[in-house]
């Protein structure tokens, strides 16, 4: 089994970012906003200003709060659409109760939407048009790239179809030429559709649930999940006891979730270069 290094590519990929940035003439901007002071929102927003900060992006944190009306957090957004040296807008979630995510979300214009979440760049990612990949898909997609792992005509299937992941993987792989099969929460026989899987992407929030028995000799696992016990990171896969029959895995933490910030600041740059070129 090879281990698929999602921390090494990160460290790769500033470097890379870093270097694409420095070349440009403006700083790219993106700015995030946060209404309310939800904790693990806040320590996301902290991850990307780091990271953004490495690469030579400039990320403003824009908080709003609870007690602003959904009309004062629209008007906002559309300040920061009409303002030019703003290249990428997104909206941490989850909204605290009371605030239309959809309504919110899709506010944002789809040339700036770095988050890939409007109904628009949606629309054009599963019609194959240029279009902001949704940022966890997108790492995911970049790992396939980065280890050289072929994706035309082999079996793909797809434990979850959240907005965020299972759903925007599944425009991502068809438009590699894969075979896509989605499973969720009423799907019978699962085990019976992940041992056909050439490529086993599991995105249900559930610690361990893939074993052994549910894959064939040979797979590429990708695990998204991020579950968290005791302050320790546990991913959706039993790593250990599926790693003797996987051809390649990522391991929880140090692999998918690497990929997600990194893959906002790649979608920051493109955006620049849309609206500059
Ligand atoms: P989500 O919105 O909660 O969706 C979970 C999906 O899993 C749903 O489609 C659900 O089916 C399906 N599911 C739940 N139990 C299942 C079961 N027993 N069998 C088959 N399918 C099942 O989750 P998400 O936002 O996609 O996140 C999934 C995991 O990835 C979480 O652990 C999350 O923390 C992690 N995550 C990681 C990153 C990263 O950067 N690495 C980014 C985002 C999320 P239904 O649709 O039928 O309910």
């Amino acid at each position: 089994m090879k281990l698929i290094d999602g921390k090494k590519i990160q460290t790769d990929m500033i470097e890379e970012l870093n270097e694409e940035v420095k070349g440009l003439k403006q700083v790219p901007k993106l700015v995030i906003i946060q209404i309310g002071d939800f904790g693990p929102s806040n320590k996301y927003v902290s991850q990307k200003k780091t990271v953004g900060e490495k690469i030579g992006i400039e990320v403003e944190h824009l908080r709003l709060y609870e007690n602003n009306t959904e009309e004062e957090v629209l008007s906002k957004i559309d300040e920061l659409n009409n303002d030019k040296n703003v290249h990428g807008i997104m909206v941490q979630l989850p909204l605290p109760e009371g605030f239309d995510e959809d309504k919110i979300t899709n506010r944002v214009v789809s040339s700036k939407d770095v988050d890939g979440l409007t109904t628009e760049n949606i629309g054009k990612l599963f019609d194959g048009k240029n279009a902001f990949t949704p940022c966890t898909a997108l790492g995911v997609m970049e790992l396939f790239k980065r280890y050289n792992i072929d994706l035309k005509g082999k079996h793909a299937v797809i434990l979850g179809r959240s907005k965020l992941v299972g759903k925007p993987l599944i425009a991502c792989l068809l438009n590699e030429n894969a075979t896509v099969t989605v499973c969720h929460s009423k799907t019978n026989d699962l085990s019976k559709i992940t041992k056909k899987a050439d490529i086993l992407i599991v995105a249900i929030g559930k610690k361990y649930f893939v074993t052994k028995d549910m894959v064939k000799k040979g797979t590429v696992v990708i695990d998204v999940g991020i579950n968290v016990e005791d302050g320790k990171i546990y991913g959706d896969v039993d790593f250990e006891d599926v790693k003797p029959k996987a051809s390649y895995m990522t391991p929880v933490p140090n692999g998918v979730g690497r990929m997600t910030v990194i893959s906002l600041m790649k979608n920051v740059i493109k955006a620049y270069k849309e609206q500059t070129k």
